[in-house]
């Protein structure tokens, strides 16, 4: 299923965290006017979409999870998080390549701030339009009083950055929105998200569950850090 309907936008305070501004501090004054700037230029630089698969969880052991279909994602951190769940969401969002190759753009006519700005942002709108996705679904099922657990991506917490591979064969009949994966599990366009998250039965809550891996993890410099 492939969802284009997104807001294109951003979260300033995200962006100013990945560009270094310490959290709770008030960033430059410099640095807000650029970001103001750049972002008039935004919406023609992003085309927002989407890609997930729905697949019933078929065992949850302590060091992974088993879908239905046979494949397994390696992390202890994730296995704990899905204890619960009946079944994951497993997506690949991108913002397209417009945005990167308008940063190249800006770096070869040196304008290597603004380009540095730019990224930022553009890693911070894919973000966006998984959260808003990942927010539309946690609404939609707590409808029917179900819920979603915290979102995971590979090469955060204890998940291999390599189980993008198996998590990209659940698209390869269904090809993910020409987001490609290479041989070091890096995805073209750059400014593209993959993950998935757990659904819960009715009954048990959600969103803001009481295992959160974040609470105990030393990467402090984590912008996937979630907080309740
Ligand atoms: S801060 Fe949270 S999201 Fe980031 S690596 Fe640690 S557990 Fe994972």
């Amino acid at each position: 299923m492939i969802v284009t309907d997104f807001k294109k936008s951003f979260d300033t305070g995200k962006v100013l965290r990945l560009l270094g501004a310490a959290q709770g501090r008030r960033a430059s004054g410099g640095s807000m006017r650029r970001i103001d700037t750049l972002a008039q230029d935004m919406p023609a630089l992003l085309q927002p979409r989407i890609s997930y698969r729905r697949f019933d969880i078929a065992a949850v052991s302590r060091g992974g999870i088993e879908l239905d279909g046979g494949t397994r994602f390696k992390s202890p951190k994730l296995a704990k998080a899905l204890a619960r769940a009946e079944a994951v969401y497993c997506f690949v969002a991108t913002v397209g390549p417009a945005l990167e190759m308008e940063v190249q753009r800006r770096m070869q006519k040196r304008r290597y701030a603004n380009a540095y700005v730019l990224d930022a942002m553009g890693s911070m709108s894919a973000e966006n339009v998984v959260e808003q996705f990942y927010r539309r679904t946690a609404r939609d099922l707590a409808e029917s009083g179900r819920g979603v657990t915290l979102r995971f991506s590979p090469g955060y917490c204890d998940w291999p950055l390599d189980q993008q591979r198996p998590l990209f064969a659940l698209f390869s009949d269904h090809p993910p929105l020409k987001v490609e994966l290479s041989r070091s599990c890096l995805m073209s366009p750059r400014k593209s998200v993959s993950g998935l998250f757990g659904i819960l039965p009715a009954g048990i809550p959600g969103a803001h569950p009481a295992y959160n891996p974040c609470s105990a993890c030393s990467k402090r410099d984590c912008i996937a850090r979630r907080s309740h």
